[in-house]
C-alpha cells in the first residue's frame, strides 16, 4: 500500500477577503521509504499539500490518507521540517532536541540518551550544552532535524528546509539530511522552489503548475543522480 495518499483533494481557504482556492482535484501518493519532491511557482499549492498531509488543514473535497487510513489531525508518525527552526532561545540545544518527546511524555534516561546520539550524528556532539543563538544557521536546521527524528516519525514533511541558507552549508546539509532519513528507511516530502535540490534529494519530482494544485509533470530521478 502507499504512505501517503492524496485521492481528489481540492482546497478552498475561506476569509473575509472570499475564497481562494489553493488545491483542485489532485491526486498523488507515495510509497513507504519514498522521497517526492514538489516544485512549482510560488502560490501553487505546496505548504497547503503539506498541511493536508500533517493534519493541520481538512480537505474542502477529496481524502488524504496516511498508510490507509484518513488523516483526522496531527500524528506522531508525522515530521515536519520548515525553513525557520523554531528553536527555543532559553532552552539549551540538548533540551531543544528533546521536546519532543517532553510533549509526548516519553522525557526518559532512554530517551535523552538516543537524543545526544542523535546530537552526534548529525555533528552536533559538542553543542548539546550550548544555547540557539551560539550556532550557525546550518547547524540550527540540524538540531531541528534531530527534533523531529527523535520522536521517530515514520513520515517527514520538508518545507522549504534550506532555502534560508548558504549554498555551500545547504549542499551539505541536502546531503546529511537526505543520508540520515534514507538509512531509517522514513518516507519524505520536500517542497523547495529549488530544481537542482529537487533532483539530488528525491525518488520523484512532481511539478505543480501556476493552476492550484495541479500536476504538471512527474520526473522519476534515477538512483545515480542524487547526491546521496
Ligand atoms: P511560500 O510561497 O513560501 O509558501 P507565501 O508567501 O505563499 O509563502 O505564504 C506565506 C504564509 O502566508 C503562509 O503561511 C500562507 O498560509 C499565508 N498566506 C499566503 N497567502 C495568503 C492569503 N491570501 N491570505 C492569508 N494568508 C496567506
Ligand atoms: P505555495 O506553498 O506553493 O507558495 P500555498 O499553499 O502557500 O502555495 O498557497 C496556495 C494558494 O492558497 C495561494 O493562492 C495562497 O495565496 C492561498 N493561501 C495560502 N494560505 C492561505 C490562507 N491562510 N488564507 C487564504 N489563502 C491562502
Amino acid at each position: 500500500g502507499n504512505m501517503l495518499e492524496l485521492i481528489d483533494v481540492s482546497h478552498v481557504y475561506v476569509n473575509d477577503q472570499g475564497a481562494s482556492l489553493a488545491v483542485e482535484q489532485l491526486n498523488m501518493a507515495v510509497r513507504p521509504g519514498e522521497f517526492v519532491a514538489l516544485v512549482g511557482p510560488s502560490g501553487c499549492g505546496k505548504t497547503t499539500i503539506l498541511s493536508l498531509l500533517a493534519g493541520l488543514l481538512f480537505p474542502t473535497r477529496g481524502s488524504v490518507l496516511l498508510a490507509g487510513v484518513p488523516v483526522t489531525g496531527p500524528s506522531p508518525q508525522v515530521g515536519y521540517m520548515l525553513q525557520q527552526d523554531y528553536l527555543f532561545p532559553w532552552r539549551t540545544i540538548r533540551d531543544n532536541a528533546a521536546i519532543g518527546l517532553e510533549i509526548a511524555g516519553r522525557r526518559t534516561k532512554a530517551a535523552l540518551e538516543a537524543v545526544d546520539r542523535l546530537l552526534e550524528e548529525l555533528g552536533l556532539s559538542g553543542a548539546g550544552g550550548r544555547y540557539p543563538h551560539e550556532l550557525s544557521g546550518g547547524m540550527r536546521q540540524r538540531v531541528a532535524l534531530a527534533r523531529t527524528l527523535a520522536t521517530e516519525p515514520e513520515v517527514m514533511l520538508l518545507d522549504e528546509p534550506f532555502s534560508a541558507l548558504d549554498l555551500h552549508i545547504k549542499l551539505q546539509l541536502e546531503d546529511l539530511v537526505q543520508e540520515t532519513l534514507r538509512r531509517r528507511g522514513k518516507t519524505a516530502v520536500l517542497v523547495t522552489h529549488d530544481l537542482a535540490e529537487a533532483a539530488a534529494m528525491s525518488d520523484r519530482v512532481i511539478v505543480l503548475g501556476k493552476q492550484p494544485g495541479r500536476i504538471l509533470r512527474e520526473l522519476d530521478i534515477p538512483e545515480e543522480l542524487r547526491s546521496a
